[in-house]
């Protein structure tokens, strides 16, 4: 084991993070193999594969950075219905190479909530031995209870940035303290609860780099979703660019430093880090990552849930997206893990 860094335990506060942040040469080298060994022992080497269904594009919010934010007029709107949800959730299961479906849209609120609760409902029904993730955004503590209820297993609602002020800035309408208020009920419905943070959007500094992976540590989230902010053309940030333009190597040093601070968290490679090279998602996978999610949205509604531009995979289906899960990982020299998946962290499972 790569010995000189410290321990989850040491990793308290911005000035224990921000020399990690600034690792370069052959501190950065130790830094990513630090990283890696620390996923392995905690999380071991098998991938829990998630598959994404991005059921529906509609979005009520006006998110600075976001391709299907309201006022973009570009996206041809859409939304599967229930019927076609099944479907792909049955292609899902007959490919055999996921434990989760994730169940991704824009936000709505209350317009549908009843929708995804038989949803829900029908996919437990049919297959129980799935785990169901949901990430629609910000909801009442009762609607998340009805989906729970209804056999939601899991929610994914990153914070974004851990900075007031840039949240409120990014977000019309809406504050930090709400989605963390969203995370909190999550939490206390007994939801395997993810959070998480885009990597360089503008406005953000390393101090808040350090503050977003220490929020993390503090939720104890069960899974954490990170990935570097694309601009997107369209919204009102398609000109600024990512904070780290000039530094490739920040979003992996910031997944590194995240897996040591949060070592038996769940930290999918996500698809944003193939928009930034073509390997990304492996070396993601490399330096700390440990779940990979597959596209499984039918072929022809991926190009129009573009939330950033060079999103892989939006001319392939799921079946495509399986096979080349598998194979991706076979090339890497990782097992695909068998079984839902469930957080790593026994004390949540009920
Ligand atoms: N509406 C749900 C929510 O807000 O949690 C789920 C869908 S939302 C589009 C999923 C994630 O996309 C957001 O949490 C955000 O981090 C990411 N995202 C949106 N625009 C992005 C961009 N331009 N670059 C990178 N990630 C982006």
């Amino acid at each position: 084991m790569a010995t000189g860094f410290p321990e989850r335990e040491a990793l308290l506060t911005r000035a224990d993070l921000l020399p990690l942040l600034r690792a370069a040469g052959p501190d950065l080298d130790a830094l990513y193999r630090r990283a890696d060994d620390t996923r392995r022992r905690f999380c071991g080497d098998a991938v829990p594969v998630r598959a994404i269904i991005e059921f529906s594009n509609a979005c009520f919010n006006d998110c600075l950075y976001c391709g299907i934010r309201a006022s973009n007029p570009a996206p041809e709107r859409y939304r599967m219905s229930p019927d076609d949800i099944l479907a792909a959730v049955r292609s899902i299961a007959a490919a055999g190479t996921a434990g989760t479906v994730v169940l991704q849209s824009g936000e709505t609120p209350g317009l549908h909530d009843d929708e995804l609760t038989a949803v829900l409902r029908r996919i437990k029904a049919e297959f129980p031995d799935l785990a169901i993730t949901c990430s629609v955004g910000n909801r009442p503590p009762e609607v998340y209870a009805q989906w729970r209820e209804a056999g939601m297993d899991r929610f994914l609602l990153r914070f974004e940035t851990s900075d007031p002020e840039l949240f409120a800035r990014l977000h019309p309408g809406s504050t930090l303290a709400e989605r963390l208020d969203c995370l909190r009920s999550l939490r206390a419905l007994g939801v395997q609860t993810g959070g998480g943070f885009m990597i360089g959007l503008p406005g953000e500094t390393v101090d808040i780099l350090a503050d977003n992976i220490l929020l993390c540590r503090e939720f104890d989230f069960d899974m954490i979703g990170i990935g570097p902010f694309i601009p997107s053309p369209g919204t009102p940030l398609a000109h600024e660019p990512n904070a780290y333009a000039g530094d490739p190597e920040m979003v992996f040093r910031a997944l590194a430093v995240l897996r040591l601070a949060n070592p038996d968290a769940h930290i999918p490679a996500t698809t944003a880090f193939d928009a930034l090279r073509p390997d990304g998602r492996n070396l993601a996978l490399q330096r700390g990552a440990n779940v990979f999610m597959p596209n499984a949205t039918p072929r022809g509604l991926r190009r129009h849930y573009q939330l950033y531009p060079g999103k892989p995979c939006i001319d392939e289906d799921a079946s495509d997206c399986a096979l080349c899960s598998r194979a991706r990982l076979r090339s890497l020299g990782r097992p695909l893990a068998s079984g839902p998946g469930h957080s790593l962290k026994q004390s949540r499972l009920s």
